[in-house]
């Protein structure tokens, strides 16, 4: 019989659908995973659709945005009384869009938006990359906080996923200052930010914010929120454990989620005993 403290109570709260062209699975295999994992829940936050072919080779077509709402609906469907299926969005905070994603916020009951600048795309390299890679990375931090105070989003994705671009170029010497004027800013707006545990797996290998990073992020107070980005069902809840570690490291003893678009805190030490009760990861 489980008891009141083995009850799954986090959730993992970015994932992606095969819409994007870039991820594998169905929602409800998302779902089965979760269950194992021991999380209460999933949000399902594929790419936005944006306008006139805006990197339309990683995203849904707008007019496929539908099917993506009737994808979610339905997962959560068959899997209601077992796991929660929620949806979500991962935004794309570019100049110029913002009225777009007003609108596109506005036409489904998201129970959460991610904000997420992407400096990879090759939209956002033409704008803003002119030959060096540290101002580009400054330059990233300063369009994050702009992301924040346009009050479109409820958390800011991978927030220093620009380090992935030039790993060999990294040195978080060399930005502190601007992350430093950023996080004033966001911490200002009182949105969320994202331990996005998909990190470990890439060019620069730690977690996205790294260590650095977040003890900035402890130290103003903003809520954290962590998640997977999966982009296929196996990797749901991955890596869970040493990402509540690394918040209770920093002195975060909170671990947010969103439930119709307002933030909920659990305690880090709850929600890590919540998921050891379950199958190992
Ligand atoms: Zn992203
Ligand atoms: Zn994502």
């Amino acid at each position: 019989m489980a008891t009141d403290d083995q009850k799954p109570i986090y959730y993992d709260s970015h994932m992606h659908t095969p819409l994007c062209k870039h991820a594998f699975g169905q929602p409800t295999a998302y779902g089965r995973t979760a269950m194992r994992r021991g999380l209460r829940g999933i949000v399902m936050t594929c790419h936005s659709p944006m306008p006139g072919g805006f990197s339309a080779s990683v995203r849904m077509a707008p007019e496929e945005f539908p099917e993506y709402l009737g994808l979610v609906e339905s997962a959560a469907e068959q899997l209601e009384g077992q796991v929660e299926i929620k949806l979500g969005l991962e935004s794309d905070w570019f100049p110029g869009m913002e009225g777009w994603l007003r609108e596109l916020h506005g036409r489904a009951d998201f129970h959460y938006i991610l904000g997420s600048v992407h400096p990879f795309l090759p939209e956002y390299k033409d704008a803003f990359y002119e030959g060096d890679p540290v101002a580009f990375q400054r330059g990233y931090f300063a369009h994050l906080a702009d992301a924040a105070e346009t009050g479109l989003f409820d958390c800011l994705s991978h927030p220093d996923i620009v380090k992935v671009m030039v790993a060999s170029s990294w040195d978080f010497r060399l930005v502190e200052s601007a992350v430093a004027a950023a996080l004033d800013r966001i911490a200002a707006t009182g949105i969320a930010m994202e331990l996005n545990t998909s990190g470990v797996n890439k060019s620069y290998p730690e977690m996205n914010p790294g260590p650095e990073m977040l003890g900035m992020i402890a130290a103003r107070g903003i809520p954290m929120v962590v998640s997977s980005d999966s982009h296929r069902p196996e990797r749901v809840g991955a890596d869970f454990g040493a990402a509540l570690a690394m918040l209770e490291d920093a002195g975060i003893e909170e671990v947010s989620y969103f439930h119709e678009r307002r933030r909920h805190g659990l305690p880090v030490a709850r929600v890590r005993d919540s998921l050891r009760a379950t199958v190992p990861n």
